[in-house]
């Protein structure tokens, strides 16, 4: 950067000027061609900077009361001038110097808004009417101006600077003056957007978007907004439309809240919260450093976004704001995140969520499913942390089965399990297509057992930390040993009969597929799971988990795919045929044995969502069997 050396008097004359970063330059694109039904959404923004900028200041002034230096009354002051066609916003928050104008103004701050941009440029048919309910920040200034200039002087510091743009891809900034620390951004109008220069337009927008700002917003001499904490407030006098706007300042999130969540505790530790849950994913819920987005004030002091203790990651997804008088105001982030007081309140809190969640799953089930679809991953990874409510988070949970159109949770599941059935079953796999066609599924099928069919990535830890739902323990059906005999089948009766004895022939083919497949398999065996599929490939007791190991080694945590348990479906025609041509006892000569012996190991790989090991030999050896075939 080209920051000369900085003395008041050596301030550089010469004014620098900066290309738009490459997103920049495509949204302002967007903001400045199309024509918006609500880009009166710019007031908004450019408030919600204003009132940030105050935040921050008042934070930076706890530990540095010099920088507040007498004025204490932060507001965001709003003028109009219709001469000169001019919106003035105008703060006397944190401010900027020249670096940080560098790095705020001219790049994207927000990463739900440069992930937003990049699908436009991948998708053309994206609803650019949309736009101005993402979070533009302040590029959206442009909509209605052919020219932004703003002013700053950052708190602390003597400097003050001039940034300006007609928002076609360069900006320049300049040194400039002004009395005060703060930040000034007077908005050139553009003649489509004349009826902004109207005071009582104006007055309206502020009112409709921003009465939730905790610091006056004034035009002239009428202060617009109610000017106090939304989160002080009695709740029964929010309505819900000011609870969406300050959900979408908070938490830069544009869709209405699927739940609101507003008390105040008084106890040991007071304090209150206002959480939202989203109705839709946020952009950045699968960031892997898994931060909070809950704000935390001190006594309306706002301290910092995402405070480690606050809140445990699988309930990430919430947003809003959590402000307690009992924490102090003047010690340290570590010291903070450590006091015991803020575990107290992290214990009320997150009982509260899950009281709500439960409620919610309880009263009005179809409206659980939305935020089941959109958060469920996350809070099952609260079943992998330690912590004392995965018991009550287990019963949250929702799963599909291989027996219902509709998710269930475990207590359903339980209530409809087969006479003789004490384990709860459950197939984990990549996609739902693969689980739930898995020919470790026929037999349960055949006997009406159901199956949880899982498809997370979680999951697969979670059933192993969690072992059991009340008393009833999870087991893998991919497992050598997930016994289906014991339990009493919709159609044992008629069909059942002699299905899994084993013949003379098929322990002869059991032994001369040993033989063909060596060390490729652990073993081979009867099946009992199967009734379409010839094979399927399955964990012998004691062995890894057969998702498990994929997973590992994908993960590159293992080498190669450890020898299973091959089992073979005595019912089908493959096995059936094949034991005949063993039991004639005919020389293997032209390697159909071996040949078939390896397709039908390969088979049980693909059904499992795998690739058959040596893909050239598996080519090979399906002309071989086809040319015998024809
Ligand atoms: P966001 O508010 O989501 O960070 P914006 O596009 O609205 O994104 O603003 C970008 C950045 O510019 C802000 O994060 C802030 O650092 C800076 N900024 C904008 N307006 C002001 C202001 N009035 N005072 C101080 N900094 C500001
Ligand atoms: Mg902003």
């Amino acid at each position: 950067m080209t920051k000369p050396e900085t003395k008041p008097e050596t301030k550089p004359v010469t004014k620098e000027t900066f290309s738009f970063q490459t997103e920049v330059g495509r949204l302002l694109d967007i903001v400045a061609s199309s024509l918006y039904s609500n880009r009166e959404i710019f007031l908004r923004e450019l408030i919600s900077n204003g009132s940030d900028a105050c935040d921050k200041l008042r934070h930076s002034a706890l530990t540095n009361t010099a920088l507040i230096d007498g004025d204490h009354d932060f507001k965001v002051e709003l003028a109009v001038n219709k001469k000169a066609k001019t919106i003035t916003v105008s703060d006397n928050g944190i401010g900027m110097n020249h670096d940080d104008l560098l790095a705020t103004l001219g790049t994207i701050a927000q990463s739900g808004t440069g992930a937003f941009i990049e699908q436009l440029g991948k998708d053309d048919k994206t609803d650019l009417g949309l736009i101005g309910q993402f979070g533009v920040g302040f590029y959206s200034a442009f909509m209605v101006s052919d020219k932004v200039e703003v002013t700053t002087r950052k708190a602390g510091e003597d400097e003050a600077w001039l940034w300006v743009s007609d928002g076609k891809g360069e900006f320049s900034i300049e040194s400039a003056e002004r009395a005060e620390r703060g930040t000034t951004v007077v908005m050139h109008i553009k003649k489509d957007a004349k009826e902004f220069l109207e005071d009582a337009r104006v007055s309206h927008v502020v009112k409709t978007y921003s009465d939730h700002i905790s610091f006056p917003v004034t035009l002239g001499d009428e202060t617009l907004n109610a000017a106090s904490a939304i989160w002080t407030r009695t709740p029964k006098d929010i309505t819900p439309e000011q609870h969406t706007e300050f959900y979408h300042h908070t938490s830069h999130a544009f869709d209405d809240p699927w739940l609101t969540i507003h008390n105040r505790v008084e106890g040991v530790v007071s304090y209150t919260n206002l959480f939202y849950i989203p109705t839709h994913r946020p952009f950045d819920l699968f960031d892997p450093e898994r931060k909070g987005h809950v704000k935390l004030y001190v006594n309306r002091v706002f301290i910092t976004e995402s405070i480690d203790g606050l809140l445990p990651p699988f309930l990430r997804f919430l947003r809003g704001v959590v402000d307690s008088e009992d924490l102090s105001l003047n010690i340290s982030r570590e010291m903070l995140q450590t006091d015991p007081k803020m575990a107290k309140i992290s214990t009320g809190l997150v009982k509260r969520v899950l009281g709500e969640l439960e409620k919610k799953a309880k009263k009005a089930p179809e409206e659980f499913a939305t935020f089941w679809e959109a958060f469920g991953v996350v809070l099952k990874e609260g079943l992998i942390e330690a912590n004392p409510h995965q018991d009550r988070l287990l019963k949250l949970c929702r799963f599909a089965s291989s027996e219902q159109g509709e998710l269930s949770n475990l207590s359903e599941y339980v209530a409809r399990m087969k006479d003789g059935q004490d384990e709860i079953y459950y197939i984990i796999g990549d996609d739902m297509e693969q689980v739930a066609n898995s020919p470790h599924l026929e037999g349960f099928k055949a006997k009406g057992v159901e199956v949880l069919l899982l498809i997370d990535p979680v999951d697969e830890f979670w059933v192993r930390s969690m072992d059991r739902f009340e008393d009833k323990v999870f087991k893998s059906i991919t497992r050598s040993d997930a016994g289906l005999d014991d339990i009493a089948g919709k159609d044992d009766a008629d069909k059942d009969e002699d299905k899994t004895k084993d013949t003379p022939s098929l322990d002869t083919l059991i032994a001369a597929i040993k033989l063909e497949l060596g060390e490729d398999v652990k073993d081979v065996r009867v099946s009992k799971r199967l009734t379409d599929s010839p094979v399927c490939l399955v964990a012998d007791q004691d062995d890894m988990d057969v998702n498990l190991e994929r997973m590992l080694r994908k993960q590159g945590q293992l080498n190669g795919p450890m020898p299973r348990v091959l089992e073979l479906n005595p019912n089908h025609v493959i096995v059936s045929k094949l034991a005949a041509r063993v039991e004639k006892g005919t020389k293997d000569d032209d390697g159909l044995l071996n040949a078939a012996a390896y397709l039908l190991l390969d088979q049980a790989r693909i059904a499992d969502g795998e690739v058959p090991t040596d893909l050239a030999a598996f080519a090979k050896r399906l002309s071989a069997v086809m040319e015998h075939a024809l």
